[in-house]
């Protein structure tokens, strides 16, 4: 028998969206008419111009990338007005958590979160040996991170706004309350993933890398996963003080951008039409999943993000909603397993919404 390391286990094995393919060879359903709005990726699809990109690049997979990352720091410097020395790229911004895990956490360590958010904050902690505390609610309060903060001195409190898998968001006077009533040993993870979303729908609640590079025990997460369309390209970077940045790259592993993410990435910062373009339809399409839940009289949580979350009472079973939708081609996120009797759905197109009401009010009649 290996001995593993024993951290393994109480970690479970992060269960991603459902893909497309599964369900096409579980249940029969062709490709074509199965409608995926389990994982929050951008519903229109590729960016043109990125496709032109990832074309134009295609005699060059037997060289390395540019370990340097020089142009898309460049690229990520400029949108933001801040260092190249500021920045660190990673295979998503998941990457970039597993670097702040492993550069702060230890066996004594621990990490602060609200009651339900993003799941591998807590599975990189507990790969470290880490211990979780979570505050009471899924919303970011201040009173509740602080008394938590004071109880047990975390080494890490991660503040995800918006929040991933609620929709809720922190607004950025509330973050930085909590950021100033904490002391610099304790590391400030703010996961911007979806604060394209939030800026769009609401000022008081967008946060700029700028708004926190004073504070040398805060680094903030941003990816070209969600806004911007490139969650298989694999693109996430992490931005604060250049103290800070130059630790978690002695965790990096060299090459960690392929040549195609760098390119990818780079014409995206570029691009900013169709982060707006995504976002004027998801703004249009979210208002009927919220007139939906009014007409049929259940609740959902107000969204900053590009998803919603529908909350049910005991006369409906979100797992039972979630798995007869998945047969009938329909793939949503269950949030059961995060001890809310809700599910997640990411917002579509104007068609697959469609389809997602047309199946949604016959399994829940
Ligand atoms: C999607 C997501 C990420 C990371 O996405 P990557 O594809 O790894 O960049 C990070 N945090 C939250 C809250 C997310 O929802």
């Amino acid at each position: 028998m290996i001995r593993f390391n024993k951290v393994l286990e109480n970690i479970k094995t992060y269960e991603a969206g459902k893909p497309i393919e599964l369900v096409v060879r579980e249940f029969g359903i062709d490709a074509k008419d199965v409608v995926k709005l389990a994982s929050n990726e951008n519903p229109i699809g590729t960016n043109p111009a990125i496709a032109k990109v990832i074309r134009s690049n295609a005699d060059i997979a037997h060289l390395y990338p540019d370990d340097s990352m020089f142009e898309l720091k460049e690229a990520l410097s400029a949108k933001f007005d801040i260092e190249d020395e500021n920045i660190i790229i990673g295979a998503g911004s998941d990457q970039v958590l597993e670097f702040i895990s492993r550069a702060v956490l230890h066996e004594n360590a621990s990490v602060l979160m609200s009651a339900v958010t993003f799941a591998m904050y807590e599975i990189y902690a507990k790969q470290m040996g880490a211990k979780i505390y979570r505050t009471a609610s899924y919303e970011h309060k201040y009173d509740e991170f602080m008394e938590a903060y004071r109880m047990y001195k975390p080494e890490i409190i991660y503040l995800c706004t918006p929040n991933n898998p609620t929709g809720d968001a922190t607004s950025k006077e509330d973050v930085l309350e909590i950021i100033n009533a904490v002391d610099k040993e304790t590391l400030v993870v703010v996961d911007g993933a979806y604060m394209e979303y939030a800026a769009a729908k609401d000022p008081a609640y967008a946060i700029t890398p700028n708004d926190l590079l004073g504070f040398e025990n805060v680094i903030y997460l941003g990816t070209f996963s969600k806004a911007h369309g490139l969650g298989g390209m694999r693109v996430g970077y992490g931005i604060a003080q250049a103290e800070l940045i130059s630790e978690l790259y002695k965790m990096r592993p060299p090459f960690n951008i392929s040549t195609l993410s760098l390119a990818v990435a780079i014409e995206a910062c570029k691009n900013d039409d169709f982060v707006t373009k995504s976002i004027t339809l998801h703004q249009e399409q979210i208002k009927r999943y919220e007139a939906f839940a009014d007409e049929q009289g259940f609740k959902y949580i107000e969204s900053y993000t590009n998803f919603i979350t529908y909350l049910f009472d005991e006369n409906m079973d979100s797992t039972y909603i979630a798995d007869t939708l998945l047969k009938r081609g329909v793939i949503i996120r269950n949030l059961a397993s995060y001890g809310m009797n809700a599910i997640r759905v990411t917002i579509g197109t104007e068609k697959q919404n469609d389809v997602f009401f047309k199946h949604f009010v016959e399994v829940i009649a």
